[in-house]
């Protein structure tokens, strides 16, 4: 992936692809201590337009706050960074990785000698959870691993070493033979998937894990406001797993996953095993919006142009 023609925002520059390198010593590589983000630009007719970028960079500096990591740019250059990568690789969509990372100024846990430094990368990618799961939905197992602590990981974070959990979850889903992992928290209920938000609809209800230890995804807002817009009554609340079993529709969303139907958990079919009217009716609107044919939302596309 280091290897390939294009430009990378680099502390403010836009490096060649193949030099935007860092040292072995860098201090993020070692302790995972480092936020990131990811954001999705769709093709408009407008050009390629980035999905709710000002929340985006709010949560990385957010992420950050919460580390204490102080990054040396302001929202206002890492929005422009965003659009300027999208722009320099002419992408017309692309998925965006901004990241904030302690470099190799030394090696310490005190971090006081630290400078963060900052990317913004971007590249195409397709669905993450495969284009024909949109419509088919996916596979998923409980993962035997639970999701963070709240006092254990900074879970309002979305910092980079927590994904050491996600893929543990992931990696053992995969090996069974799932497309995704869906995790319980501490208390054993519903949290999410490994880089997923959770929906789940019975009888005309859609519920959502309350925020404990689950990120506070971007996709689910946009997913709890176009439902309420709907008229869908939405709950957010403990789940149980057995609820899950029973419920009449389920999925997942992100800014990667975007809305992904789930057609099965442990075996059990969800909503006779396949996407539920309400799934496909909040997938309509939110890809309606993310490409730019509803303008109900433009103020969420920020235009590349
Ligand atoms: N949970 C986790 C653990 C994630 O990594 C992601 C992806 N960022 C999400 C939820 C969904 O967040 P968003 O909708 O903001 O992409």
């Amino acid at each position: 992936f280091a290897d390939r023609d294009g430009y990378i925002w680099f502390d403010g520059e836009l490096l060649p692809w193949r030099d935007a390198q860092v040292h072995c010593l860098t201090h993020t590589l070692h302790y995972g201590m480092g936020v990131f983000e990811g954001l999705r630009a769709y093709a408009t007719e407008l050009g390629p337009a980035i999905f709710r970028l000002e929340e985006h960079t709010k949560r990385l500096f957010n992420s950050a706050k919460i580390l204490g990591m102080e990054i040396r740019h302001t929202p206002e250059q890492i929005n422009q960074a965003c659009i300027d990568a999208v722009r320099a690789n002419n992408l017309s969509s692309a998925y965006i990785r901004p990241m904030s990372f302690y470099g190799s100024e030394g090696m310490g846990l005190h971090a006081d000698s630290l400078k963060t430094h900052t990317i913004v990368a971007a590249w195409e990618w397709g669905a993450y959870l495969g284009a024909e799961n949109r419509e088919r939905g996916i596979r998923v197992q409980t993962s035997s691993f639970t999701r963070h602590h709240v006092n254990i990981a900074m879970c309002r974070a979305k910092a980079n070493g927590n994904y050491m959990n996600s893929m543990l979850a992931v990696q053992e889903a995969a090996r069974a033979g799932f497309d995704e992992a869906l995790l319980l928290d501490v208390d054993g209920f519903v949290c999410e998937g490994s880089g997923e938000n959770f929906f789940m609809v019975r009888n005309d209800v859609l519920y959502t894990p309350t925020l404990t230890s689950a990120l506070e995804g971007i996709t689910r807002d946009t997913i709890i406001q176009l439902a309420a817009e709907e008229g869908i009554e939405v709950q957010e609340r403990r789940i149980t797993r057995d609820e899950v079993y029973i419920c009449d529709e389920a999925f997942f969303t992100g800014t990667a996953a975007e809305v992904t139907p789930i057609r099965e958990l442990d075996g059990r079919s969800i909503g006779g095993g396949k996407r539920g009217p309400v799934t496909e009716k909040l997938q309509q609107r939110y890809f309606d919006i993310v490409e730019g044919r509803d303008p109900s939302h433009s103020y969420w596309l920020k235009v590349v142009d």
